[in-house]
């Protein structure tokens, strides 16, 4: 699913119109019925406007026609959610240009975007149910019901609690990207300027950073959340050199001898929120152990590097919910509007994707890799599933603003 937004400049305000009638209908219908699209586009050339517009918006793939349909009808497809997401943000002047997409993973694309000035930004476009359901049957069963929608509402849900999180998180002082705006299934965030833990060979000293990591880890579970997804790709790694004149703390004080590598200072930043869960969930337990494990074992096998100490533990962690002052984050997200059935048949969709990742840490993001240049298919069970140590079609991760060129919205 690649967005190309070149269509984007032939389309009218009729079309737009439309494009957002057809949204509208698919609330009610998987199949929006033509009088109901002229209906909800309510446009003055009547009926051979909208036509007009529906043939427009159908030739560039925006909305589809289904054929199998009992009545003449339309849908919504990814590429026209992608535009109206765009269309939105660029009316709230918040993106001008699209640039390259730096990532890309079976739940999501990303985006390098920029505002008027030129400030790059980064799009988290939510591509949940892009694959099929085939191994959970209540899914099977859910999905015949939603059909055509799921996809739309599933996105935007984890768009939706992604962005929650990120900005509880950010308000709480976490290293996590500034998140700016919401569209539908997308987020726009800061750009971090960084490459994922992933691609990093070599850190100064990863006693320090794995110290870090399992602080970051023990500080969410204080604010009552687990990540339920931390694992080497989403940390991002900002290398920053040193001032001379920096008061120099701790563990890097000690090696300033060897100039190159360890004048760097390493902040990771954490990523990836929607499938967080909270330290009250019923199987909180193995998320937490699952994000403690991904660090120990990404660590031995990168670093060779093994902590001396055990744990931590959930139960430790546990204890330490809500303690000194430490606001619920949990609880708070979730009483920001989620209904409970929404936030479960997240938590199902998202547990199923990461399941079809395939392995059994549940850290799969490993088969994010991949040609940033082919369309991805609406199934994609059967990608690559290579999950050696190689960095084989990584390389279009993290950030490398020489070869981004940005394409002005003109909308
Ligand atoms: P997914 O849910 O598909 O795993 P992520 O949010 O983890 O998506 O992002 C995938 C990749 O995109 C990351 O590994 C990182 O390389 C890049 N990325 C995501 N957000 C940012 C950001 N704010 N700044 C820079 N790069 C980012
Ligand atoms: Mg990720």
């Amino acid at each position: 699913m690649k967005l190309d937004t070149k269509a984007m400049r032939h389309l009218t305000a009729e079309d737009w119109r439309v494009l957002t009638a057809v949204e509208i209908g698919s609330r009610n219908h998987e199949i929006i019925p033509t009088p109901l699209i002229e209906s909800l586009s309510k446009l003055r050339g009547g009926s051979s406007r909208v036509h007009k517009s529906i043939s427009a918006l159908a030739k560039v793939g925006l909305i589809a026609r289904l054929k199998e349909a009992k009545y003449d009808g339309y849908r919504l497809t990814y590429g026209g959610l992608d535009y109206l997401a765009l269309h939105t943000y660029a009316s709230r002047k918040e993106v001008y240009s699209v640039g390259n997409r730096i990532g890309v993973g079976k739940e999501s694309d990303i985006l390098v975007v920029a505002d008027e000035s030129g400030t790059q930004r980064v799009l988290k476009i939510h591509r949940l149910g892009r694959i099929s359901f085939r191994t959970v049957k209540s899914n099977r069963d859910y999905l015949r019901k939603r059909q055509g929608g799921s996809w739309m509402y599933l996105s935007r849900l984890a768009a939706e609690k992604e962005f929650a999180f990120m900005r509880a998180l950010k308000e709480e002082g976490f290293p996590v990207p500034e998140p700016i705006s919401q569209s539908r299934h997308t987020i726009l965030m800061h750009f971090i300027d960084a490459f994922p833990l992933r691609q990093i060979s070599e850190v100064p000293d990863p006693a320090a950073l794995y110290a870090e990591l399992i602080s970051m880890i023990l500080r969410l579970a204080k604010h009552g959340l687990i990540h339920g997804d931390f694992n080497e790709f989403n940390i991002l790694i900002k290398e920053e050199r040193e001032k001379p004149d920096a008061s120099v703390k701790g563990k890097e004080a000690e090696n300033t001898t060897e100039e190159s590598k360890d004048s760097y200072i390493v902040t990771p930043i954490l990523i990836d929120f929607p499938q967080m869960v909270s330290m009250d969930h019923q199987n909180a337990e193995m998320y937490f152990d699952r994000d403690v494990n991904c660090v120990k074992r990404f660590f031995e096998r990168r670093f060779h590097f093994v902590s001396t100490q055990p744990g931590p533990f959930f139960k430790d962690a546990k204890k330490t919910v809500g303690k000194d002052g430490a606001r619920r984050l949990d609880a708070a997200v979730e009483a920001s509007g989620f209904s409970k059935k929404a936030l479960k048949d997240l938590e199902a969709a998202i547990r199923e994707q990461q399941a079809t990742r395939g392995d059994e840490t549940g850290s799969g993001d490993e088969y994010d890799g991949g040609s940033t240049d082919e369309d991805e298919d609406e199934d994609e069970d059967e990608e690559n599933t290579d999950t050696d140590e190689s960095d084989a079609g990584k390389d279009d991760q993290g950030a490398d603003l020489q070869k981004i060129e940005m394409e002005k919205l003109s909308i």
